[in-house]
């Protein structure tokens, strides 16, 4: 039996959407309680090239948030995770937004420092998944990573996560950490931290620098070639009974081994092996209403929640160009300059995943597809016609 989605069916088609994206990530909010090191909006680094307060101020109201939720559950949206921006268990409408997801029938995911996490509210909402950004195995390296952070913030979040562990319908636990200067060192550590605390999966990504600002924290190709032997003794270990996986480590040592490394273009050279499917299968909303097509896409709008909802965006025509251009054009193409796409593309496994369900068609699958595509683009053309011809008659 072939794999013949509806998103597949877009992208053979080339332009057009015929459900809504599996996976949407939503910043809740722009305030946050810590400053991350290398964070792009809140490091101490940053000085004069951080975020300005009108932007930390914004935060998506309760009431086009609740819409947002009840239009993906319509349009075949199947995960939702609440992100930054800023720290979403900010929001005060967080618990109930994830009840509501989970009421609707879709997985609810969210990406917190649980800082001010309560294990218990946490629980009640029935959340799926969560993932706790650390960076840090122990509460000396975390205040180094977290400056505003005193000594008892790791013990205090490493309680909760015990907490979370322990319950019996408990989430799925994720720990993401950003590896940096301060930190690589640690690499084993946070992975063994991970596995006492009983966490399900570990996610490592390198600092993706802001020019003039945070460069400093990128890792030397010694380091760099320390860590990549880091990862190889982590990943012996990471399919033994009970231990962690290893989330995304194949792009993980990509990005340590790359040439574009040195200079913070982790993924030249990778992003354009493979097409850019990601129109199809996700999109994200920032704190302000703006509807992006992918993670590093912020200052490419397609469309505002406050203005418009988000089917009327997504099966847009710009929408429709987004996907055209990202599936078929280079990203050195001017179009994709503030995307920054050979940077770090932040959605490059949901475009290998998405290239590896292509794969898995074979030539009798794609046959299929196109006949399936073919068969609803001429019964789409004839409700058109009936439509226009009854609108002729109406106004005759
Ligand atoms: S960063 Fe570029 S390649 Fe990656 S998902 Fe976005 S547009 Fe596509």
């Amino acid at each position: 039996m072939h794999d013949l989605g509806p998103d597949l069916l877009g992208a053979l088609h080339g332009e057009r959407a015929f459900i809504g994206p599996e996976h949407v990530v939503v910043d809740l909010t722009n305030r946050c309680n810590t400053n991350c090191i290398a964070c792009w909006t809140y490091s101490p680094l940053l000085r004069d090239k951080a975020a300005p307060v009108t932007w930390k101020r914004q935060e998506l109201p309760g009431a086009v948030a609740r819409r947002l939720v009840d239009d993906l559950a319509v349009i075949g949206t199947r995960r939702v995770r609440f992100t930054g921006g800023g720290e979403p268990l900010l929001h005060p409408d967080f618990h109930e937004l994830v009840r509501r997801i989970k009421d609707r029938g879709m997985t609810a995911q969210v990406t917190t420092n649980l800082i001010g996490g309560d294990a218990d509210r946490l629980l009640a909402t029935g959340i799926d998944e969560i993932t706790v950004s650390l960076w840090a195995s122990n509460a000396s390296t975390y205040t180094r990573t977290h400056p505003n952070q005193g000594p008892a913030s790791f013990p205090r979040i490493q309680r909760t996560i015990e907490q979370l562990a322990a319950a019996p319908r408990r989430p799925r636990l994720t720990f993401a950490n950003v590896l940096g200067r301060i930190n690589f060192h640690e690499l084993e550590q946070m992975y063994d931290f991970a596995a006492a605390v009983r966490a399900d999966a570990v996610y490592f990504t390198l600092v993706d620098p802001v020019e003039g600002r945070t460069e400093g924290l990128m890792l030397t190709p010694e380091e760099r070639l320390a860590t990549l032997g880091a990862v190889r003794r982590v990943l012996e270990r990471a399919d033994g009974p009970g231990m962690p996986a290893l989330d995304s480590a194949g792009e993980l040592m990509g990005r340590l081994a790359g040439e574009g490394a040195a200079n913070g273009f982790y993924d030249a050279g990778r992003v354009d092996e493979l097409p850019c499917t990601i129109g199809w299968t996700f999109a994200r909303v920032l704190a302000g209403g703006d509807v992006v097509p992918c993670c590093r896409a912020v200052k490419l709008a397609l469309g505002n929640l406050n203005e418009r909802t988000f089917p009327e965006i997504w099966f847009s025509r710009a929408y429709d160009a987004f996907r055209a251009k990202a599936l078929t054009t280079k990203k050195s193409d001017p179009y994709f300059r503030e995307i920054d796409c050979y940077r770090m593309c932040d959605n490059l496994m949901h475009n290998r995943q998405f290239d590896a369900r292509v794969g898995a068609l074979g030539a009798s699958g794609l046959a299929a597809l196109r006949a399936r595509l073919d068969t609803y683009m001429a019964t789409a053309a004839a409700a058109t016609a009936r439509s226009e011809s009854r609108d002729k008659e109406a106004t005759a």
